[in-house]
Order: structure tokens, then sequence, then C-alpha cells
């Protein structure tokens, strides 16, 4: 059975074709630019293929996405029918969804009515939606929310302190997000130790970073709130910041609010502090160059995992696993060993060699065996949970 998973962004949208049989990926791609000019689709199948097309719409981009699918020479299937449903990552679930759900006129409203808990990414993801319906009328839509598996946290951990009623009333409170990561993480991590009785923290450390707190299988934190906006230091994001900063910003800038939002949103993190780049690689290098700012700047991100992971272990009363994930944790062993020096207070010893040079693309073990606290490096794999989670929703054969 053939699923296909759909990424959209506001002028961007990823797809991914998976074949569920072996879990295999059959083919991926971008289509990249839509509507801003000089439109283009990437796409990787039978072969590999750049095509520049006008992409005025999400909905020529889908098209193009489909044509190029059916390719004889480039595609990977015969013909659309072949695929059995779409599933479309949401980044915001808000109190309406738990868990995935299909695409009907009642969830499409009810995702409209939730906009502004991701203001930069929810509109992308309805024309997303709305462009896939459109031209697939006859599958079913599946929505995989990057919330569904914080929704296990307790009210200990999901509530801000701030009035009960307001709570009540607004459903002001933290939601989370790169959950699809956080699960399938913790799911690998399972598989590793081969039980789920046990505490985990995985750090998803990406241009969007978050970590979460889990114990035996179900996240009890997780370090974004409301928006993806609170937490660890980002790319552009500032995480956590005292909210007094935004009133006084307006006044010393003359900006509104909604300013500020954006300001704090695409300005900071480790892009405004290091003067130089969102990007992990550009700020290594001109660390290694003798960029303080760069420098400082990955040393800010570094302690902020570090902190949350001191608060994470405390909340869990105490940690078995700590485990790395996303662009960052992955690929940048720098921010990895700043995060991990100085941790055999907990009985956390890990092997510095191998984190320097860690194989990408495959779980491996940096802790050491006297170790008391297992950290592994696990890939991520966010479209095959989409993909798994789609399935569910597919016309049984
Ligand atoms: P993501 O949002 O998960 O794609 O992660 C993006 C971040 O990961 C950027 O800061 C990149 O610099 C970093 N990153 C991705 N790939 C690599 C790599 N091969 N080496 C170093 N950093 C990487």
């Amino acid at each position: 059975m053939k699923i296909l998973v759909i990424n959209a962004g506001s002028s961007s949208l990823k797809y991914r074709l998976f074949e569920m049989e072996n879990e295999s990926v059959l083919a991926k791609g971008v289509a990249d630019r839509i509507g801003i000019g000089n439109s283009f689709l990437k796409h990787t199948g039978k072969k590999e293929i750049t095509i520049d097309k006008n992409l005025p719409t999400h909905e020529e981009a889908i098209r193009e996405v489909l044509q190029v699918l059916t390719d004889p020479e480039y595609g990977v299937i015969k013909s659309a029918d072949e695929i059995s449903a779409v599933g479309h990552r949401v980044v915001a679930g808000g109190e309406y969804f738990t868990e995935s759900a299909l695409v009907t006129d009642d969830t499409r409203e009810k995702i409209r009515d939730i906009i502004e808990l991701a203001p930069l990414h929810m509109p992308a993801c309805l024309m997303g939606i709305d462009a896939c319906r459109k031209v697939m009328p006859e599958v079913p839509h599946v929505l995989v929310f990057d919330t569904s598996f914080h929704s296990t946290m307790p009210d200990v951990a999901k509530l801000y302190g701030i009035d009960y009623d307001d709570y009540k009333e607004l459903k002001i409170r933290r939601y989370g997000a790169h959950g699809i990561s956080h699960q399938y993480v913790s799911q690998e991590a399972a598989k590793i130790i081969g039980r789920k009785d046990f505490n985990l923290i995985v750090c998803h450390l990406g241009n969007g970073a978050s970590l979460s707190a889990v114990k035996n299988g179900k996240c009890v934190d997780t370090s974004m709130g409301f928006t993806p906006l609170e937490g660890l230091i980002m790319g552009t994001r500032s995480g956590d910041i005292d909210p007094s900063v935004v009133q006084y910003l307006t006044h010393k800038k003359g900006w509104d609010v909604s300013q500020v939002i954006s300001y704090l949103n695409k300005s900071c993190g480790v892009k405004g502090i290091s003067g130089v780049s969102s990007d992990f690689r550009d700020l290594i290098a001109s660390a290694n160059a003798g960029n303080a700012r760069a420098e400082l700047a990955i040393d800010m991100f570094s302690y902020r995992v570090k902190k949350y992971i001191g608060a994470y272990a405390a909340a869990m009363d105490g940690v078995d696993m700590i485990a790395f994930t996303a662009g960052i944790g992955e690929n940048t062993p720098e921010v990895r060993s700043r995060v991990l020096d100085n941790m055999e207070y907990i009985g956390l010893k890990y092997d510095k060699e191998l984190n320097a040079n860690c194989p990408r693309g495959e779980a491996v073990k940096l802790s050491t065996d006297d170790s008391s606290v297992l950290v592994y490096v696990i890939p991520t794999n966010e479209e095959l949970v989409i993909a798994r989670e789609t399935l569910r929703f597919a016309p049984k054969k």
C-alpha cells in the first residue's frame, strides 16, 4: 500500500511516497518557491530531476508532484490511483486533537480555529491540505499533529501560572511541538533497550529545537509551549524570555506586539546572538575562525539544553537515557559535547572520541559501558511516523 506524506510550508511543499509493505521510500522531493517566482520542483524517484516551472499556488505544486510521480522516466507509480491515502503534517492540534484525524469539513474548521497557535505554520498547512484535497478528492487525507505526543502531559507541566479561569476559557496552556519526532525517537529508544519503563529525555535539536521528558513511553513535559516560541534558544527564535521584554520593546522600538513577536520568532536565537547565521555549520566555522559572538551563540544554545536536561531529570526523579536527534543533534558534536561535559555528577560518562566522529544516519551509543545514563544519537524520521499514522486510516484492501 502506498502512502503520500505532505509537509506544506508557506512557499514550499515537501513530499515523500512510501511503500508501506516494507516502509521504504519510493520517491521524495520538494516543490519550492511556490507563489514567489523562480519556482521549481526537485524530485528523487527512479531518477533525480529538477524541473523549473511556474508554480503560482500549492494546487499547481501538488499537480506537478503527481505528474512527476507518474512520469514514465522519473516517476515510481503508473497512476495517482495507486496512492491509498495522504498524510499531512500539522504543527498544532490545540485542545481539539490529541491524536491523528481524518480531514473532514469539521476537522478542517477546527484547524482554522486554532491558526493562532502557530501563526507562521498553520495557514500554509491549510493551503496544502486544501490543495491536495482538491487534486485528490477520492483518497482519505489524514491530519498528523506535532502536538499529539505531548497531550499526555499532566496539568503541573502543561498549565501556566495564570488565572485558571483564563486557561479554561481561552485554552491558554502549553501544547508543545515536534511531537512527531519525539514520538519516533521514544519508540526507537524503547526498541534499543528492549523495554518501555524508563525515563528518557529527547533532545530534538534542529533549526526549531525542543526537549521532551518521556516517562514509560509517555510525554510528561516538553520545552515548547502555547506556540513553538517557548523553551530552547533556536535558530531564529529567542525561546524562554520574560514577557515584560515584549512591552519594553514596544516602547523602545515603537513596534506593535505583532512586530515584537515576529522579531522574537525570526530575528533572535543564535542568529541574533551571533550576528552570523541561524545555521550551525556557519556558526561552528565562524567560531573556529575566532568569532566570539558565534562562540557565545553555540555556548548559549548548549547551556539551555543542559539546563532543561537538569530540569527534566529532576521532574522525572532521574533519567535513564538522553537521546539527541534532528539536524544539530545528529550532526553537531560541538553542541553535544558542551551539553554532556561535566555531567559525571549524575553518573553520565560518554566517549568523546566517538562523539567527535559519530557515524551519521544510524543510532549510535555515545555513553560508555560504566555510565549510569545511556546517551544515544538517534536519527529522526518524522515522515515515517506520519505514514504509519496515515496507514491506520487507509482503506483496507
Ligand atoms: P533541521 O531543522 O533538523 O533540519 O536542522 C537544521 C540545523 O541542523 C542547522 O542549524 C544545520 O546547521 C544543522 N545541520 C544539518 N545538517 C548538518 C550537518 N551535516 N552538519 C552540521 N550541522 C548540520
